[in-house]
C-alpha cells in the first residue's frame, strides 16, 4: 500500500533542463592554484580565524573556529600556505565583500592526520556524535546552511519522523540526483547516523518522480532497513521547500516562525547525510561538496565533486567554458539563485549550482504597473499576499512588509514567474529583507554604543565618589588626630612644659636679691667683696682654655 500523500497551496511546473547536466557521471574537480574561503558560509555567527598569513595548513585543518552557538568551523579544502585573510567578494545576493582566507594550494592535496572516533556509530553518545558533527563544519547543504547540529538536537522533544530531502525541484539542478545515484551506500549510512543522534522514529527519503534511477537505487540501498522508506512525490515546484515537503509528507503543518522538531518533525537534505558519514565514519570535515555546472552557456555542463573555495570561472573552464555570449552568471537555480558581478568569486557549502544562460534572443519583457491579478498570490506556497508586500516593499512601508509576514517568505519566485507585468516580486522582498536587517543591525550598534557611553559615565561617576570618599576619611583622620593627641604626644607636651616651668623658676630666683645682705657691717662687706672679686678671677680662669679652643 502507498503511503498517503497530502498536497501544499500554489507551487508551479517550470520546464526541468536537468537532463543538460545528469547524464554525465560526477567528476572530481582539479584543484586551483589559489582557494579563497570565505569565513561566512552558513546561517549564524561568522567562525574567527585561527590561522595567519604565513601559516602553512593541511587539508581539513581548521581555518576558523565558531562563535557562539549557531556557528560553524571553517577548515582547509586542501594543503597550502595561507597568503591572505582580507574581504573578498562572496556568493551573496547582496553583493557586499567579506574575510576569507586565501589560500595558495601546494598541489599535494595532504590530509591532516585523521582523529578518528574508533567505535561504531551506535556506541557513541547522541551529544559527542553532534560534537563530531560540529566540529566538521557541516551545515545543510540544500541551500540554506543551518548548522547540522543544531537540528540533530531535538532539546528532549520526540522526533517521529526525520525526513530526508532529496526533492531537488528547482530546474537544471542535478547534484542530489547524481549523488543519491551513486553515492547511495553513503547516504544511509549518514542517515543512520543521524537517526541514532535523534532516536527518531521513522525516516523517510523524498524523491520527485522525475528522477527514476535515484527512486530505484535509493529504495535497494534500504531494502533492509526497516523503519525507513523511499517516498516518490510528485513533481511540484516548490516541493523540497522545509515546510512544503513536510506538509506533504505528514500533513503536519509547521508553525510560521517555529521549528519542525516543535511538531517532532527533522528534515535534511541528503547531501548534508553524505557529509556526516564522511566526518563520522572518516574522520573528514565538510571541505568538498557536489555541484551542478550547467545551463545554455556553459559547453559541457555536468556535476563536479569541488573543494571549497574554489573560483567559479575554475569550475566553468572544466565544462569546456561559456558558449555564446553570457547573459549573466547565477549561483543556485534560477528561481532561488541570485547573480554574481564576478566568475572569481569562489564556491561555498552551500553552492549547489552555477548557472550560466546566455543572452536571449529577444529582450526580457520590461516591467509593468501591477493589474491586481491575483496570479501571484494563487501561486504562493506560504499563502502570503505577494502583491500587498511588493506594493510596501516599494514605499519602503517596512513595518507594513512584516505585517504581511515577510519573513516567511521564502524567496521560491513562484510569484515573479507568473507574473503577466515582469515585476521582479522576489527583488523587492529581497530589499525589504536587506533594509530590516541593515535598520536593525544599525539599532543594535546605536544600543551597543549608547550602553557602552552609560557605562563609561557610571565608571566615572563612581570613579568620582570613590575618590571624594577616600578625601573625606583622610580630612577626618587629620581632624581627629589634631583634636586628640596620642599619649606620647601628650607627655612630650607635659616634659616640655615641665622643662619651661623650672627654667622660669630658676630665672626668676636668679633675679631675688641675696638675702640677709641689709644693714652689713664694714667688715661683713669687705668679706662679701673679697668672694666677688675671686669667683670673678675664677671666671675669667675658665673662659680663657674655651675661648682658645673656638
Ligand atoms: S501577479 Fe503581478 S500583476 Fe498580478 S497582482 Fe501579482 S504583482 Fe500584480
Ligand atoms: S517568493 Fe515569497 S511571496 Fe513569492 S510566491 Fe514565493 S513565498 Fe510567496
Amino acid at each position: 500500500m502507498s503511503r498517503q500523500l497530502w498536497s501544499f497551496h500554489g507551487g508551479i511546473h517550470p520546464p526541468q533542463y536537468k537532463e543538460l547536466s545528469n547524464q554525465r557521471p560526477i567528476a572530481q574537480s582539479s584543484l586551483a592554484a589559489e582557494l579563497v574561503i570565505p569565513l561566512h558560509q552558513h546561517i549564524g555567527q561568522s567562525p574567527e580565524p585561527i590561522v595567519q598569513v604565513g601559516d602553512y595548513v593541511l587539508k581539513g585543518q581548521e581555518l576558523a573556529h565558531a562563535q557562539g552557538y549557531v556557528s560553524a568551523p571553517v577548515h582547509a579544502s586542501s594543503s597550502g600556505t595561507v597568503v591572505a585573510i582580507e574581504e573578498r567578494a562572496i556568493p551573496h545576493p547582496s553583493g557586499l565583500n567579506a574575510l576569507c582566507v586565501v589560500l595558495a594550494t601546494d598541489g599535494e592535496d595532504r590530509w591532516l592526520e585523521q582523529q578518528l572516533d574508533e567505535r561504531h556509530y551506535t556506541a557513541i553518545e547522541p551529544s559527542h556524535l553532534r560534537n563530531l558533527i560540529r566540529s566538521a563544519g557541516i551545515v545543510g547543504l540544500g541551500g540554506a546552511g543551518f548548522p547540522t547540529f543544531i537540528k540533530l538536537n531535538p532539546t528532549g522533544r520526540v522526533i517521529d519522523t526525520l525526513i530526508l530531502n532529496g526533492v531537488e525541484c528547482e530546474p537544471y539542478i542535478t547534484c542530489d540526483d547524481l549523488l543519491m545515484r551513486e553515492r547511495s551506500t553513503e547516504i544511509l549510512a549518514g542517515i543512520k547516523i543521524m537517526r541514532h543522534a535523534l532516536q527518531a522514529g521513522e525516516v523517510l527519503i523524498a524523491i520527485e518522480d522525475n528522477k527514476p534511477e535515484a527512486i530505484a537505487i535509493m529504495q535497494q540501498a534500504i531494502a533492509n532497513e526497516p523503519g525507513i522508506e523511499v517516498v516518490s512525490v510528485p513533481t511540484r515546484y516548490p516541493q523540497g521547500g522545509e515546510k512544503q515537503l513536510i506538509k506533504v509528507l505528514t500533513g503536519k503543518e509547521c508553525p510560521s516562525s517555529g521549528l519542525p522538531f516543535q511538531i517532532g518533525v527533522v528534515l535534511n537534505n541528503v547531501a548534508t547525510a553524505y557529509a556526516i558519514h564522511r566526518a563520522v565514519n572518516h574522520g573528514q570535515p565538510l571541505v568538498s561538496r557536489i555541484v551542478t555546472i550547467t545551463g545554455d552557456g556553459i559547453k559541457e555542463p555536468r556535476n563536479l565533486e569541488v573543494p571549497i573555495g574554489t573560483p567559479i570561472q575554475h569550475l566553468i573552464d572544466q565544462c569546456g567554458g561559456t558558449s555564446g555570449e553570457i547573459e549573466r552568471i547565477i549561483i543556485g537555480g534560477p528561481m532561488m539563485g541570485f547573480a554574481m558581478h564576478s566568475s572569481a568569486i569562489p564556491l561555498i557549502k552551500t553552492s549547489n549550482c552555477i548557472l550560466a544562460t546566455r543572452q536571449p534572443e529577444q529582450p526580457a519583457a520590461p516591467e509593468m504597473p501591477c493589474i491586481r491579478c491575483g496570479a501571484c498570490a494563487e501561486v504562493c506556497p506560504v499563502e502570503l499576499l505577494p502583491q500587498q508586500l511588493y506594493w510596501h516593499a516599494r514605499a519602503k512601508e517596512f513595518d507594513k512588509t512584516q505585517e504581511y509576514d515577510l519573513f516567511d517568505c521564502i524567496e521560491c519566485g513562484c510569484c515573479s514567474y507568473v507574473c503577466p507585468s515582469n515585476i521582479p516580486l522576489v527583488h523587492y522582498y529581497r530589499f525589504a529583507k536587506t533594509e530590516i536587517w541593515s535598520q536593525e543591525r544599525e539599532k543594535e550598534k546605536a544600543d551597543q554604543a549608547r550602553k557602552r557611553h552609560e557605562f563609561r559615565l557610571s565608571r566615572i561617576e563612581r570613579e568620582q565618589a570613590e575618590k571624594e570618599a577616600r578625601l573625606a576619611l583622610k580630612r577626618a583622620a587629620v581632624q581627629e588626630k589634631s583634636e586628640t593627641p596620642d599619649k606620647g604626644e601628650a607627655e612630650k607636651q607635659a616634659l616640655i612644659q615641665a622643662a619651661l616651668a623650672r627654667a622660669q623658676a630658676k630665672k626668676e630666683s636668679q633675679q631675688e636679691p641675696p638675702k640677709n645682705t641689709a644693714e652689713l657691717t664694714p667688715a661683713q662687706q669687705r668679706i662679701i667683696d673679697e668672694a666677688d672679686a675671686r669667683r670673678q678671677r675664677l671666671d675669667a680662669a675658665a673662659d680663657t682654655p674655651r675661648k682658645e679652643a673656638e
